[in-house]
């Protein structure tokens, strides 16, 4: 791939302070460069951003929201060259790209049709108080490698509808379909309403800390939330965090225990597991654990692994060396504390493929139980007794997703009433809906992009208080 990259500052295209190769997860190999800013592109972004607020907070909600629905036309336009470069820098195959672009357009238009709302808390005759939602300023947008796109329309799109400018800053090993976005900002908006600089890991610091950013969107580790909210805290600066997760699926003993495996198969290797929802643990009644098991395998083994830009491809690559290298170690780890019958090692090729992975009767503290895997590889855990299920399944530090599944609907919703999560699914997992909320529970994260209290994180309750009758 010959073409260039430009970062977006200020409605021009830069070039940047200097370039980086990007890498194809599927070869390990280098098919493009990415420009970089440093210290002072940085704040000409922030500086970008703050001298376009004034305008862009008075232009009315209905013509912000008019021009973020242009830019989901535009990106529905190029829907294809997106879903492309998407599977060269993620890994993840064409269809999938495909499903994340024009997710990526629907959550924008999700936005366009909303509006902060204002509600009137008294009028009494006495007292008319009114609480407006007004815009913050500038909002740092900070995201992952796992939906590079999705992610960033999830910040955008409430930001704008908000009020708010962006300065966006894409994760290193994806960020070109963000400056492939840029491109459709720079035709489209006023200078300085989003900004979207790369870096090259070096740059969060400096921008979770300058004094210019009014809120902090951060989806990304629990690791480095930490460090944002650890950054917010300083100027009490507004922080919203989509972080961790390690959800659980709850299969229930009237399930049909192989069309549940599809569907749990599904739910945790999509995106080769590298979901924030993907299902990371199942926890199985003992008795139905040889189908259930016996179904999971058949799929793992019949799963196509390959470069996700080859026909047929059912999984790509995971989508970084470091990633590969994580997921690697914990399978050395599993093959020895627990019990694999598919997979279990990376596969023998260039770039970072895993097999599809199933593991049984791991101990409850065992790294795979307990920590984030983001990776192709399900450990199934059996359980004898529901109480003691639940327990398992909440236990740790994580409270993202979970899902009960089961043939008495009423009797799954009772489970899922009893789970710590920020949201349960029942029959489904990671069924996301941009108008739906979605809020991580504990260190899963506070705050969260999506539906209408999504698009009122990124504003400030502003109440206005009128005495009545006591004119002066
Ligand atoms: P990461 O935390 O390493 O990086 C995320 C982003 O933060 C990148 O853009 C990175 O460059 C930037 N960053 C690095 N150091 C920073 C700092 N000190 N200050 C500010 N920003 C900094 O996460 P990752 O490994 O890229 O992504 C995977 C993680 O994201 C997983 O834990 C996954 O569960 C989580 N995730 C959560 C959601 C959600 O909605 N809850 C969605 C997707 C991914």
């Amino acid at each position: 791939m010959d073409r260039t990259f430009a970062m977006l500052i200020d409605g021009a295209a830069v070039a940047g302070a200097g370039n980086f190769p990007v890498i194809n997860p599927a070869t390990g190999r280098p098919f493009a460069h990415c420009p970089h800013a440093d210290r002072a592109l940085l704040d000409r972004a922030v500086a970008a951003g703050v001298a376009a607020f004034p305008r862009w907070a008075a232009t009315p909600v209905d013509d912000r929201a008019a021009l973020v629905a242009r830019l989901a036309d535009a990106l529905a336009t190029r829907a294809d060259e997106f879903a492309a470069l998407l599977t060269a820098e993620q890994g993840k195959p064409l269809a999938q790209a495909g499903h994340e672009v024009a997710g990526a357009v629907e959550t924008l238009r999700a936005f366009a049709a909303m509006r902060p709302e204002s509600r009137v808390l008294r009028d009494d005759g006495r007292a008319r108080i009114v609480e407006h939602r007004t815009p913050l300023g500038v909002v740092a947008a900070i995201v992952p490698w796992n939906y590079p796109l999705l992610l960033l329309m999830n910040k955008i799109g409430p930001g704008l509808v908000a009020g708010n400018c962006i300065v966006a800053k894409p994760a290193p090993t994806t960020p070109l379909t963000a400056l492939l976005f840029g491109e459709i900002c720079r035709e489209l908006l006023p200078p300085g309403v989003v900004n979207i600089i790369c870096d090259r890991n070096d740059l969060g610091d400096a921008l979770t800390g300058h004094s210019d950013i009014a809120m902090l969107s951060f989806t990304g580790s629990t690791a480095t939330g930490r460090k944002v909210m650890a950054a917010g805290a300083q100027a009490i600066r507004r922080v919203s965090l989509e972080l961790g997760g390690n959800d659980a699926a709850i299969v229930l003993d009237d399930a049909d225990p192989v069309v549940a495996a599809r569907r749990i198969f599904a739910g945790a290797m999509m995106n080769a597991g590298q979901v924030c929802v993907a299902i990371k643990r199942a926890y199985v009644p003992e008795t139905m654990m040889e189908p259930f098991c016996d179904e999971l395998v058949r799929l793992a083994q019949a799963h196509v692994v390959d470069n996700g830009a080859r026909q047929g491809a059912q999984m790509g690559p995971l989508q970084n060396a470091a990633q590969y290298e994580k997921v690697k170690a914990l399978l050395a780890e599993t093959a020895e504390q627990g019990r694999v019958l598919a997979g279990g090692a990376a596969i023998d090729r260039p770039g970072y493929f895993i097999a599809p992975t199933i593991v049984r009767d791991l101990p409850d503290d065992a790294r795979l139980v307990r920590e984030e895997q983001f990776g192709p590889v399900l450990p199934v855990l059996s359980y004898s007794d529901i109480d003691e299920a639940v327990a398992r399944a909440d236990a740790g530090v994580y409270g993202l997703g979970g899902s009960v599944w089961g043939h008495d609907v009423d009797r799954a919703a009772q489970v899922a009433m009893r789970m710590g999560s920020g949201t349960v699914w029942i029959n489904q997992h990671a069924a996301l809906d941009a108008a739906i909320p979605f809020r991580g529970a504990r260190q899963s994260g506070m705050g969260g992009d999506l539906g209408q209290d999504g698009l009122h994180e990124y504003t400030q309750a502003h109440i206005v208080n009128i005495a009545l009758g006591r004119g002066v």
